[in-house]
């Protein structure tokens, strides 16, 4: 492992405005001191901008003395903005999450998929290539593990079966990444996350879209009848995952063929501790009675409908996270009931007007 001091870095984030983005330049603002961090986020309305321009603000308000901070409003795809952030800035380290999020709506809208994903990731990759990074960082996904029947999904599993275009660009990414790695040495990680809920989360994930509804007094859509399995990682702990792998890049070397390694790997960071959707919506909405979002007598059997799977979904997700622990020394700690009741406050709070 090569390791990485992050104080006095000059670090690009992309996708800060987003929920997990926001959370890592948080965690860096408290842990670093005289770095640079940019930040450079598309602001596109996939779900409600103003969540993303609230995270933005409390990112300007958080920004510590002696930290250089930039936000800028831009496109990955945007290949000559790209070049000429990287000119300007000649980066350290690059942590990629900007994407065309969501499994379900790269169905409808593979487009935004194929410029994100794709486009905008080959730029970053292209951008790293001409000016050299000690360590690029980027978000795959847990969906790569498509139809796999076979759990705790390890890193070693062969992932070959994407359902959804969502999964397939994510696989793409490492397959590119590996690619860069291995013809221009780039130092690259990529990151498989689980289901990553938490407080500011995304308004498009299951979570968030239950307690809208429960508090509208709809009823809630609960896929294959209930019996999903969801591998639910706190955001704290993924942020957590993230700042340990910017510090420690793959190293560069030698096979007993004598031939270079790439300087490549992926890791899954997951909670490793998959829940049933049935128990989960449960603790959600125990945790929303006491937090105040729902009132005490709320019944939650009359708001409850068991419906088929969705096209794009996957009955189960569950991280075997063993090589992020070996590697890195760390696994995921927070639990559900915790996770949830940080959210049900965080809404209580938001929504109060
Ligand atoms: P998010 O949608 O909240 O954040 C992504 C941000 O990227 C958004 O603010 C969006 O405006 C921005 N963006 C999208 N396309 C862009 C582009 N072309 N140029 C610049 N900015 C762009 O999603 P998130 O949950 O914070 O996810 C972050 C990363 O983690 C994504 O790559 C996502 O695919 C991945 N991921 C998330 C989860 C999860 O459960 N949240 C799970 C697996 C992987």
């Amino acid at each position: 492992m090569q390791q990485i001091d992050l104080n006095n870095k000059t670090i690009l984030v992309t996708g800060a405005a987003g929920f997990i983005g926001s959370n890592l330049v948080k965690r860096l603002f408290k842990d670093l001191s005289g770095a640079t961090i940019v930040n450079i986020d598309n602001m596109n309305d996939y779900y409600d901008v103003s969540l993303k321009e609230s995270r933005l603000k409390e990112l300007e308000a958080l920004k510590p003395e002696g930290c250089n901070y930039q936000f800028i409003k831009g496109d990955i795809a945007d290949k000559p903005l790209i070049d000429k952030l990287f000119d300007q800035y000649h980066f350290d380290v690059v942590v990629n999450l900007a994407a065309q999020a969501g499994v379900r709506y790269s169905i409808t809208n593979p487009d935004a998929y194929i410029q994100s994903n794709l486009i905008g990731f080959y730029n970053i990759l292209e951008a790293c290539r001409n000016h050299p990074v000690e360590h690029l960082v980027y978000a795959s996904s847990s969906s790569v593990y498509g139809g796999n029947k076979k759990v705790p999904f390890s890193t070693d599993d062969r992932v070959d079966n994407p359902v959804s275009l969502y999964a397939a660009t994510k696989k793409s990414n490492e397959l590119m990444a590996h690619c860069y790695s291995k013809l221009y040495d780039i130092p690259s990680t990529g990151l498989r996350f689980f289901t990553v809920y938490g407080p500011a989360g995304r308004p498009d994930m299951a979570y968030f879209g239950f307690t809208n509804k429960l508090l509208k007094g709809d009823t809630i859509q609960i896929y294959n009848y209930g019996n999903c399995r969801r591998d639910f990682t706190y955001v704290d702990d993924i942020v957590e995952g993230i700042v340990r792998v910017m510090q420690g890049a793959p190293e560069r070397k030698k096979g007993d063929d004598g031939l270079p390694i790439p300087p490549y790997a992926v890791y899954n960071i997951g909670g490793g501790q998959p829940e049933n959707l049935l128990d989960f919506v449960t603790i959600l909405q125990e945790e929303l009675v006491r937090a105040g979002v729902l009132p005490q007598d709320f019944d939650f059997e009359a708001h409850k409908q068991l419906v088929p799977m969705q096209p794009g979904d996957v009955p189960t997700t569950y991280a075997d996270a063993t090589a992020l622990e070996r590697d890195y020394g760390f696994t995921p700690k927070i639990t559900l009931r915790e996770g949830l009741r940080h959210f049900a406050e965080w809404y209580a709070q938001f929504y109060k007007k």
